[in-house]
């Protein structure tokens, strides 16, 4: 049995990228449309020869996500509480959202160790949002490009002592 990474963030900030990066396949789905990510998605990942099962989850866009029951049932849909460690992914480019802050928040209480992942970051276009992200009191950023694959490096050094 591998460790388990759940990938956590708001919508359409990369989850399903990276768990599609991270995995190898085109088993999630990628939409600019937020909400085409139903429920979890399992798979076998591996990074750099670190193995693990990764978890791309959707629980904020069940329903409108800024909705108060939108919230609540991905607080108990999103088994973030089983998993080794969670990848909280944000979009660089936009910023720390009020979303962010809760779903961050949200997490410190989860008792998981999460690396926060500043996402859409190549071409510096992240830098602003990088710095932002140390507010959220989850520990230092990493910058990565899901879709680019930049910053898988950094990915896997904050991932080893955790899994
Ligand atoms: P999810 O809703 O969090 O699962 O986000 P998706 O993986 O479905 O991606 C949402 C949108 O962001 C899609 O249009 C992706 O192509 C785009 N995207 C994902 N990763 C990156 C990235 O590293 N850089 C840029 N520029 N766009 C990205
Ligand atoms: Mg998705």
């Amino acid at each position: 049995k591998y460790p388990q990474v759940i990938i956590v963030g708001r919508p359409n900030v990369g989850k399903s990228t990276l768990f599609n990066r991270l995995v190898g396949k085109k088993i999630a789905l990628v939409d600019d449309q937020p909400g085409v990510t139903r429920d979890r998605r399992f798979g076998h990942a591996g990074l750099m020869g670190l193995e693990f099962e990764a978890v791309d989850t959707a629980g904020w866009e069940d329903e409108d996500p800024e909705s108060l029951p939108g919230r609540m049932r991905a607080q108990t849909e999103v088994s973030v509480k089983g998993a080794d460690a969670a990848l909280f992914v944000f979009d660089a480019r936009a910023g720390i959202t009020p979303l962010d802050e809760e779903i961050a928040r949200w997490l410190r209480g989860q008792g998981v160790p999460t690396i926060v992942l500043a996402n859409k970051a190549e071409g510096r276009a992240g830098d602003a949002g990088i710095l932002e992200a140390y507010s959220l009191g989850l520990g230092e950023p990493i910058g990565v490009s899901a879709e680019h694959g930049e910053g898988m490096a950094e990915v896997y050094a904050a991932l080893v002592p955790l899994i």
